[in-house]
């Protein structure tokens, strides 16, 4: 008989959160794995997928990046250059699908969770969709009639360039690349580099608050100039801080001077599949027509 259990990666930085599918959306058994080397890792992963009898129809795997995601490439599924020690140009999708004789979809954690969001949580019902992640980094995902966009390779929004708050010039910015892009502003290292505290450590009333969602806000108003998406949803750790989504709409209003349509309560919003987003990111990208790659691919 067909199967129709699918494998389920959620391969992190410091962690794998693997799972396995029972048919539909039910996730029947799932386990965490620490991020070592790729070897001991993809090596982990694919002994506790057998251990639960194997047969799977086909794999997803939502990965850090940056990735090789070009079909035609002959290093389509690998990580590429990446600072993560033992991890530069690993093949993250073969393994997998060789170990497990079935085909495998592969795209980012924040594709992932953008496409599972669109599909079944906060971007249901909108024809276009932008899910951004602001945490230990800033990605972003745009889905548009279903597909997520690529280009060359996946998009790279939390490195866009920003123009700098006034209070806030003195900082160079985090991020090893181009320092003062929005991750390199914006994320929870970045808010840790210049104030040693988290946001929703940081009272209130305290200026990080304001300088944050000035960031956030502004990068909201070039992704709307670019993509025009019906709805953002925000996500990540820093998105947990109390207030910050609502410090983001108003910033969003004053920054854009009425440009842009919309009210920003219904086009700004949290993500709605909460901490199970990582594992239903992975099975939404299996779902995608021609997404799949066999074992040889
Ligand atoms: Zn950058």
């Amino acid at each position: 008989m067909k199967t129709d259990r699918i494998a389920l990666i959620e391969a992190g930085g410091t962690k794998f959160i693997v799972g396995v599918t029972s048919g539909g959306r039910t996730i029947a058994a799932r386990t965490r794995i620490p991020t070592t080397s790729s070897a001991e890792t993809i090596g982990a992963a694919i002994d506790w997928l057998r251990a639960q009898g194997g047969d799977y129809a086909a794999v997803g795997i939502a990965s850090f990046g940056p990735l090789d995601l070009d079909p035609a490439s002959p290093c389509w599924g690998h990580i590429t250059r990446t600072t993560k020690a033992g991890w530069s140009e690993a093949a993250m999708a073969a393994p997998f699908a060789r170990a497990l004789g079935c085909p495998v979809a592969i795209d980012t954690d924040v594709n992932g969770a953008a496409l599972a969001e669109y599909r079944w949580g906060a971007g249901q019902r909108c024809r276009s969709a932008l899910y951004l992640t602001v945490g230990t980094g800033i990605g972003g995902g745009a889905v548009v009639g279903g597909r997520l966009i690529h280009g060359a390779s996946h998009p790279e929004m939390g490195h866009i360039a920003m123009s700098r708050h006034p209070d806030d010039r003195d900082f160079g910015g985090i991020c090893p690349f181009h320092g003062d892009c929005l991750e390199g502003l914006a994320s929870g290292p970045a808010i840790a580099a210049r104030w040693e505290a988290s946001l929703s450590d940081l009272p209130p009333g305290h200026e990080a608050h304001a300088i944050i969602a000035w960031y956030l806000a502004r990068a909201i108003m070039s992704f709307q100039a670019i993509l025009a998406p019906d709805r953002i949803i925000l996500g990540g750790g820093v998105m947990e801080t109390p207030g910050l989504l609502d410090r983001v709409r108003r910033e969003v209003v004053t920054a854009a001077g009425g440009y842009f349509a919309g009210s920003p309560e219904e086009m700004i919003v949290a993500p709605a599949l909460g901490g199970g987003a990582g594992l239903l990111g992975a099975l939404a990208l299996t779902e995608v027509e021609g997404n799949l790659h066999a074992a040889d691919g």
